[in-house]
């Protein structure tokens, strides 16, 4: 793909397609005349540092004519170029306020997530493969330490170059979209992806409290679909130019799978951890804290809607319906 236009934005994808269910790894070179964006900074690897370069070079563009590296959420496959771009060239980069500690690694908020997971899985009724997550997340703080984003972050406000920013949490408490009125476009980072439905992850709030992350993806997909747009540029796959059907295909699809949820709850399954094996089967183990997140949150979606009530039984969250 070379380059697309709409308004005065001219748009140059850099897209590295891999054979993995995301499909591809996507970030976008924005010039509107007046400032150079890099919305997400794709993985860090070496192929894509060198799509990444030669991108800019094709069309023009240094390193130094970047005016801002633009972060929708602090995933690794959304930043993984940050810190090689900034100890080559000072460009500012710009990010949620909640993405700060997450990219900074800060140790204290890293703990907290820690305790915060520990109990969740323990409410959950998790057990083994809870306490099997949670050594992987303490091997993984050590193994990532070098990921931390070294440069000043600053924390994007109600507009940064072109872009008026729509908070769009769910997937990730600090996910953003940069929206161009005029060109109709938003950059959407995960809040909605193409071929695949994004993951609502289960996250602690400041206080340590559970985040409604499925319901708070769904508020943001309806804002989503109220904007007038032409395009969506994704974090991964196709670009969409579909986005009110595909909203509505996605918020459907989560209540025909909380609706096949409460039929294993009337048939007995009692925690979200039985429920998530019984639904899930093979892949509860590999994609472990992907499916308890889908389960955790589609319950809250019973719940909410007074399908279920919980009760806690020592110590585990029971699931019944009314
Ligand atoms: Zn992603």
């Amino acid at each position: 793909m070379e380059f697309i236009k709409a308004g005065n934005l001219t748009i140059y994808p850099i897209i590295l397609d891999v054979d993995h269910k995301l499909k591809s790894f996507n970030s976008y070179l924005v010039d509107d005349g007046h400032s150079v964006s890099l919305i997400d900074a794709g993985i860090n690897k070496e192929e894509y540092w060198d799509l990444f370069i030669s991108t800019l070079h094709r069309f023009g563009f240094d390193l130094s004519d970047l005016t801002g590296i633009l972060v929708t959420h602090h995933h690794f496959d959304h930043v993984g170029l940050v810190n090689r771009i900034i100890d080559r060239a000072s460009i500012p980069v710009y990010a949620h306020e909640k993405a700060i500690p997450r990219l900074r690694r800060d140790p204290e908020f890293m703990q907290q997530r820690i305790d915060f997971y520990k109990k969740l899985y323990e409410e959950m009724g998790c057990e083994e493969a809870g306490h099997a997550q949670i050594d992987y997340l303490l091997n993984a703080i050590e193994k990532h330490k070098h990921t931390a984003i070294k440069a000043e972050i600053i924390p994007l406000k109600k507009e940064i170059h072109c872009f008026k920013i729509i908070e769009v949490p769910g997937h990730s408490p600090d996910q953003v979209a940069f929206y161009n009125e005029e060109a109709k476009v938003l950059f959407g980072g995960d809040v909605l992806i193409d071929h695949i439905s994004s993951n609502a992850f289960v996250e602690p709030n400041e206080s340590g409290e559970r985040i409604l992350s499925l319901l708070q993806q769904m508020d943001s997909l309806n804002k989503c679909s109220a904007l007038p747009l032409d395009y969506v540029f994704s974090g991964h796959g196709e670009i969409i130019a579909n986005h009110k059907d595909l909203i509505e295909t996605r918020l459907k699809n989560v209540e025909i799978k909380a609706s096949k949820l409460l039929t294993l709850i009337k048939d007995g399954a009692p925690t979200a951890n039985e429920i998530a094996k019984q639904y899930y089967k093979k892949i509860y183990e590999s994609q472990f804290p992907l499916v308890m997140s889908e389960i955790i949150g589609h319950l809250d979606f019973l719940e909410v809607n007074r399908k279920v009530r919980t009760e806690m039984v020592d110590g585990v969250s029971h699931y019944y319906s009314y």
